[in-house]
């Protein structure tokens, strides 16, 4: 590793992977644009010796307040048009980890789950005693009609019926410290109460400085199953891979156990970024050790399941 690498930066987020290639390629200039706003703001933090943590945390935030992605604002309704949203939060310094599930009412759901690292001894939270923890600190609520006006004022925006669309971000500061955030409202018309892979930690969700940092996005229930994000980390601290052969290794397994659909950003332990996908296109954008902001829906590494 050159000594520029250890003190730079990297950030790579995402907007959902999906299969519908036509409805996601004819918001291609809106996502691009918001995704390069997201990263410029990213950037700024980093750039300035900012942690790993605050970038994930804003980057997310600003996605999920943004009606093209399925996370907080734009969020999908399950089957009873509730607004149950999951999010988690990861650490990569400390291993400490925060995560909700099927939280209503909250507008950046992404904060509540920092929340519950940074002022609880627990991970993950979730029903009533979620609601009673946001509402027994700053955390801004929202009413059900928020996140109706999202749909009602840009349905052309949402892919409607699709089965998933979340948000993530992963980050390596200059000092080398890795951090992960993922953020969705799960597959639209899902059963009310299911909880997918975002908030599971391992799943859909990993930071570790010894590996790397991961959010993934896609059919939750595959996440789970092959425990993706974490099973990322441990091609690269047990098994000695780069960033971009364990992308294309983890890729392959998700395919290969599961007929997996969807993909995930990886920022490594030294900075390298990996973007990689099963579905047709994924909404991704990232940033190299302080390089240029780049912007794509079809990110390279891919491994092609059945359909
Ligand atoms: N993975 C999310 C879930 O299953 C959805 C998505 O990534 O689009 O809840």
């Amino acid at each position: 590793m050159t000594k520029k690498s250890q003190k730079s930066f990297s950030l790579a987020i995402h907007g959902g992977a999906g299969e519908n290639v036509d409805k996601i390629r004819a918001l291609e200039k809106e996502s691009k644009e918001s995704m390069a706003h997201v990263l410029e703001e990213g950037r700024k933090i980093l750039a300035a010796g900012g942690t790993a943590l605050d970038t994930v945390t804003l980057c997310v935030k600003l996605l999920e307040d943004n009606p093209l992605f399925s996370a907080g604002y734009g969020a999908a309704a399950n089957a009873e048009g509730e607004f149950e949203l999951d999010a988690a939060i990861m650490d990569g310094k400390t291993l400490e980890a925060g995560s909700v599930a099927a939280v209503l009412n909250i507008r950046n759901p992404v904060d509540l789950a920092r929340l519950v690292m940074e002022k609880t001894e627990h991970i993950m939270l979730s029903g009533i005693g979620a609601g009673d923890f946001a509402k027994a600190h700053d955390i801004a609520m929202v009413t059900p009609e928020y996140f109706k006006e999202a749909h009602e004022k840009v349905p052309h925006m949402i892919e409607r019926n699709k089965k998933h669309g979340t948000v993530g971000a992963v980050a390596r500061d200059i000092n080398g410290n890795l951090a992960a955030a993922t953020s969705t409202g799960g597959w639209d018309a899902k059963m009310p109460g299911r909880i997918g892979d975002s908030p599971i930690i391992g799943a859909g969700c990993f930071a570790d400085n010894d590996s790397g940092a991961v959010s993934c996005t896609g059919i939750g229930e595959d996440f789970m199953r092959t425990v993706l994000a974490a099973h990322i980390g441990f091609l690269i601290e047990r098994c000695g891979l780069s960033a971009i052969d364990a992308a294309q290794e983890a890729i392959n397994y998700l395919v290969k156990k599961v007929n997996g659909d969807g993909g995930f950003i990886l920022v490594d332990k030294d900075g390298a970024v990996a973007i990689a996908q099963s579905s047709k296109v994924m909404r991704t954008g990232w940033i190299e050790n302080g390089g240029e902001t780049h912007t794509t829906l079809q990110p390279k590494i891919r491994a092609d399941r059945k359909r």
